[in-house]
């Protein structure tokens, strides 16, 4: 829509409130999508209230019906918690920085530990990946695979080096770092199927042997309400800095990021995306919060209803609008390359509160139609574009033969104009649209 319609109607709209039943209305739908996604029902609870208070304060939005500006303030508040205090790895000023990654087995540490080196060797590091699980029968080996394929080097215990002793290994992979030179330290941990004391307390001591700069709780976004028990044993258990979410490329709608991120507050940092090394990317929570929401039309239109609503040029209209300057031709062909400019008109219109009607006045737009529009209007002298009072036959008859159209068809628009000119007086009036919600008398 339009820049000086939107902020016509905006001098109108009275300052209200969302309403109670507004709010409700959408809380519900919100609820389902977030248990849908699989956020843990405590968090759902939570965030439900946080929203409604937020929604509460909101004033009415100019570009958007009510349900869609809850549906914006809940995406905004997702994107928001999951991107608060988004970080990248804190690298320690004395190397080697030293980075430990615990989790529940299977939530794809040692896949992490692979991609972490690859990406690590790829900003100009040189890290060392040290296999300190020494739980399941091929968990050595399969770091060092990976280590081989991400081309990173890996310490693993050897006869005399720590055998059977996984805080022995990694407090000697430190030492093993600073004698060639490694700078960043990547220390893969044991996990078990479930939370357990044992796996806990060593991981504890791993922690103590060698003080991690970072250690991050690995977590499968498959793993859905689990994501709360599990997330808060870790934290007390062995206490985390960041979360890193492996299996992202599944079908999980993400809840568990949600869940993580609001009963540990430690910020997610990184996504794992496959089982390839490079299915690894830092953490995007606007990507997140879209896949938890998963109204992904909506969130478009939104987006596109919001951008049409240019806050600055709406301050400008408002001005001219105000000081009684007239609504010219030039304003009507612009207000009309604005609209085609949104895309899927139809769509768009019809979201917008009165924009029905709204389009029935300026004209009914299609493109070809815009571009007659265009080029009849693109034909007249810029003293008939601000004046357009003074078109008289034989000016019309110079604009049709210039523009290709016949002297009908500039009438026609002529009189359009007329209207909408007459349309904008009285909304910059004050007087509203009879009709049109949003709009006072
Ligand atoms: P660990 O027990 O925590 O070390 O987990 P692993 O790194 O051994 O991963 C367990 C399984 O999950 C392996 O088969 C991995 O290939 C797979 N895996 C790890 N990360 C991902 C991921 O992001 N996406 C998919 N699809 N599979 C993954
Ligand atoms: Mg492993």
């Amino acid at each position: 829509l339009s820049d000086r319609l939107t902020t016509v109607f905006s001098s109108l709209r009275s300052k209200g409130r969302l309403s109670e039943s507004d709010i409700n209305a959408t809380a519900r739908e919100i609820r389902v999508a977030l248990l849908e996604a699989d956020v843990a029902l405590p968090v759902v609870k939570d965030f439900i209230a946080q929203i409604r208070e937020r929604a509460r304060g909101a004033e009415v939005s100019q570009a958007l019906n009510p349900a869609q500006q809850v549906v914006k303030i809940v995406n905004d508040e997702l994107i928001n918690i999951l991107g608060g205090e988004t970080r990248r790895v804190r690298f320690a000023k004395r190397p080697p920085t030293v980075i430990m990654l615990a989790g529940l087995q299977g939530a794809g540490k040692t896949t992490l530990a692979g991609k972490l080196g690859r990406w690590l060797k790829s900003e100009g590091h040189a890290p060392l990946l040290v296999a300190a699980d020494l739980q399941r029968p091929n968990a050595v080996q399969q770091l060092e695979v990976v280590g081989e394929r991400a081309g990173v080097a890996v310490f693993a215990p050897e006869p005399g080096n720590g055998v059977g002793d996984p805080i022995e290994v990694a407090r000697r992979s430190i030492e093993q770092a600073r004698h060639a030179q490694h700078d960043v330290v990547v220390i893969d941990t044991a996990g078990r199927l479930g939370v357990d004391a044992e796996m806990m307390q060593q991981a504890a001591d791993i922690r103590d042997a060698v003080e991690p700069d970072e250690i991050l709780f690995v977590v499968d976004a498959m793993i859905g309400q689990d994501a709360v028990t599990t997330a808060q044993a870790f934290l007390d258990g062995v206490g985390f800095d960041g979360v890193v979410l492996t299996k992202l490329d599944g079908d999980a709608r993400g809840g568990a990021a949600l869940s993580v991120r609001h009963i540990t507050g430690r910020p997610i940092m990184f996504a794992s995306t496959g089982e390839k090394l490079e299915d690894f990317d830092v953490f995007h929570p606007d990507r997140m919060a879209g896949r938890i929401l998963d109204m992904g039309d909506i969130l478009t239109l939104i987006e596109q209803a919001e951008k049409a609503f240019d806050a600055d040029q709406a301050a400008k209209m408002t001005t001219k609008f105000a000081s009684g300057e007239d609504f010219t031709l030039d304003d009507f062909l612009e207000q009309m390359m604005m609209i085609r400019k949104l895309g899927p008109i139809g769509n768009l219109l019809g979201m917008l509160p009165g924009m029905g009607q709204m389009r029935d006045q300026v004209g009914n737009i299609d493109d070809k139609d815009l571009d007659r529009v265009a080029a009849i209007i693109r034909s007249m002298t810029p003293g008939e574009r601000s004046a357009p009072k003074i078109i008289n036959g034989s000016r019309r008859a110079r604009i049709a033969k210039g523009s290709g159209v016949t002297v009908g068809e500039v009438g026609a628009l002529v009189t359009r104009f007329f209207e909408a000119q007459k349309m904008m007086r009285q909304m910059a009036g004050g007087m509203g649209i009879p009709g049109m919600p949003g709009t006072r008398r």
